[in-house]
């Protein structure tokens, strides 16, 4: 079965200014089921490691580090074609250029720091669900 599952991270600002919690419940009332779930603090190195197809990419460095500056909050979401719905629910990289009440719209601040990740393909969603959750930690 494929495009029914993605995988997200709320980034380190948006979960400083406590935003987690309604970003989660926003997810919830959009129709996604939570599969998997937990706060991690990266290390540089595993935040350059979920980042390497960017590591050619001017701002590679800035993203990095960022990612490693505090903790994040990452989830396995399910629904029928999630990354896809998942990517518009978001909205565009840039929140100053979001769609209205997308979640980078409302929560995001910049486009470092634009409150969260969400997978650009269920090739790239499989890799990154896990390369966050242990076949253990994944309930379904
Ligand atoms: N990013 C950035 N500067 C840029 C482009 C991207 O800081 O010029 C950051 C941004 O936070 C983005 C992340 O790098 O979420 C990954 O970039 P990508 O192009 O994959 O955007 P996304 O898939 O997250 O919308
Ligand atoms: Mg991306």
């Amino acid at each position: 079965m494929t495009g029914y599952k993605t995988f997200t991270m709320i980034k380190p600002l948006a979960v400083e200014q406590g935003y987690a919690g309604k970003i989660l419940d926003r997810i919830l009332k959009e129709g996604y089921r939570v599969i998997s779930l937990k706060m991690v603090h990266l290390c540089k190195r595993e935040a350059e490691a979920f980042y390497e197809v960017h590591k050619d990419r001017p701002f590679f460095k800035e993203l990095t580090s960022y990612m490693a500056s505090g903790p994040i909050v990452a989830a396995i979401l399910k629904k029928e074609n999630a990354v896809q719905d998942y990517r518009t629910l978001i909205g565009a990289t840039n929140p100053a250029e979001a769609a209205e009440g997308t979640i980078r719209k409302l929560y995001g601040t910049d486009l470092g720091k634009n409150a969260v990740h969400g997978s650009d393909s269920d090739e790239n969603a499989e890799i990154e669900c896990s390369f966050f959750f242990s076949g253990m930690e994944k309930m379904w």
